[in-house]
C-alpha cells in the first residue's frame, strides 16, 4: 500500500495515518516528524530547518525530497508506506513520481481529508491543550501566528497539489469533518479495504 494523505494542518492526517499503519503494516512517513527529529538531533538539516518550521513556512523542496527519496529505500518500506505531509508542493509531487518511477514503484492512492477551515484553529488549540495535559510540550509552530502562516502556505502551495492529482484522476476526497471513526471507515472504503 503506497498512499499519499493530503489535507491542511489539523485535518487529522496523523490520526488516520496511525490507524492505517496498524491495518496495513506499513510505516507512516511524516516529513514534519522527520524534520522535527532532525531539529532535535541538531543535524545540519535540522539546524537549517528550525527557524523556517517555527515560523510556519515550508522547508525547501530539495531537502524534503532528499529525505523521502532515502527513507523509501529502507527495508520497512518494502510493503509500502503512508506519506503524511509530503508532497506539499506541485514540484514535490512531480519529484515523487519521478523517484518512484526510478525505483520501479507507483502510488496506489492519493486521498485528501477535506475540512472546514474554520475548524482548524480550534483543532490546533485542542492539540496544544492535549499535549500539555499529557505532561508534554506544545509544538513550537502550534501558536496562532505560525498557524496562520501554515494555513497560508497550505492555500498557496499545497492546495494546488490536490488539483494536480485531481486533474490526473488520481485523487479521492473524504469528509474530514466527520467523527474520527467515520473518517477511518470512509478511508478504508476509498482504499478498497
Ligand atoms: P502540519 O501539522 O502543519 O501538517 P507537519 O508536522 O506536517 O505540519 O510539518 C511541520 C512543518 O515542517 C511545516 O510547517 C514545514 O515547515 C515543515 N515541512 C513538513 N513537511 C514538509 C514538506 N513536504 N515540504 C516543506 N516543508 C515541510
Amino acid at each position: 500500500m503506497r498512499l499519499v494523505l493530503l489535507g491542511p494542518p489539523g485535518a487529522g492526517k496523523g490520526t488516520q495515518a496511525t490507524r492505517l499503519v496498524e491495518k496495513f503494516g506499513v510505516p507512516q512517513l511524516s516529513t514534519g516528524d522527520m524534520l522535527r527529529a532532525a531539529v532535535a538531533a541538531q543535524t545540519p538539516i535540522g539546524l537549517k530547518a528550525k527557524a523556517i518550521m517555527d515560523a510556519g513556512q515550508l522547508v525547501s523542496d530539495d531537502v524534503v525530497i532528499g529525505i523521502i527519496d532515502q527513507r523509501i529505500d529502507a527495508a520497512d518500506c518494502a510493503k509500502g508506506f503512508i506519506l503524511d505531509g509530503f508532497p506539499r508542493t506541485v514540484a514535490q509531487a512531480e519529484a515523487l513520481r519521478d523517484l518512484l518511477t526510478r525505483k520501479g514503484l507507483k502510488l496506489d492512492a492519493v486521498v485528501e481529508l477535506v475540512v472546514d477551515e474554520n475548524a482548524l484553529v480550534d483543532r490546533m488549540r485542542k492539540r496544544v491543550a492535549d499535549a500539555i495535559a499529557a505532561g508534554g510540550q506544545a509544538r513550537a509552530d502550534d501558536n496562532p501566528e505560525s498557524f496562520k502562516t501554515r494555513l497560508e502556505a497550505y492555500r498557496a502551495q499545497t492546495a494546488p497539489v490536490s488539483d494536480h492529482y485531481a486533474s490526473r484522476s488520481e485523487l479521492r476526497r473524504i469528509d474530514g469533518m466527520a467523527p474520527i471513526d467515520e473518517v477511518t471507515a470512509a478511508l478504508n472504503r476509498a482504499l478498497g479495504a
